[in-house]
């Protein structure tokens, strides 16, 4: 690396430290025409792949304002959305990628969302998986049902008394919940519509 100082090509490193979270490593370094000394910092890359194509930084506040408006009106606070912001970028770093689809950044939200707040983690799938009809939102409440069941079953085992409300309160399919930053643009064409597919349009025979 080039001195910053005198530009001389090459430095000698006289320290390394990683940082408290784990994600980056700060380097004291020394030039050996100048002797001055500076530092550098590393952090593995992690970029996020758009729809559009284009990449960008991951960044933890855009996954927290991303969820945000999902868990409006919800027990979650600043630092539960701040901690899952963690846990996707945990999830994210552990595939060892350095690119990762924009996709796979929801899918890797909805995990901790569902464990922090169940209707959050709706408001925050149908925008996401796109649910288009009460089936989906059905679909998804009843595999939160079958969860808890077995959650509450092995509680009950255990002699704890489980004394999970019921998710009667669970759907809230108004657009409320249509919160994220990183919303789908160009949202899926499920069933081609009135067949206007534009330039899309698969041209076969
Ligand atoms: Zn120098």
């Amino acid at each position: 690396m080039h001195c910053p100082f005198c530009r001389h090509a090459d430095s000698r490193v006289v320290d390394s430290r990683t940082s408290d979270d784990g994600t980056t490593i700060r380097r004291r370094r020394q030039c050996p025409a100048c002797q001055r000394r500076f530092t550098t910092i590393e952090t593995a890359s992690l970029s996020v792949v758009k729809r559009s194509g284009a990449t960008e930084p991951f960044s933890r506040e855009k996954i927290v304002s991303g969820v945000r408006k999902a868990c409006q009106g919800r027990p979650v606070s600043a630092d539960d959305l701040a901690l899952l912001a963690q846990k996707v970028e945990e999830t994210l770093r552990g595939t060892g990628s350095p690119e990762i689809d924009a996709y796979e950044v929801g899918l890797a939200i909805l995990g901790p969302l569902r464990e922090l707040d169940e209707v959050a983690y709706l408001r925050f799938a149908s925008v996401y998986q796109d649910f288009e009809s009460l089936a989906d939102f059905d679909a998804a409440i009843t595999s939160l049902r079958a969860e808890r069941a077995e959650r509450e079953a092995r509680a009950a085992e255990s002699g704890t008394d489980g004394g999970a409300r019921a998710a009667e309160d669970a759907v809230a399919p108004d657009g409320d919940g249509a919160g994220t930053s990183e919303q789908p643009a160009d949202a899926v064409d499920t069933d081609g519509g009135t067949g206007a597919a534009g330039d899309e349009a698969p041209v076969r025979g």
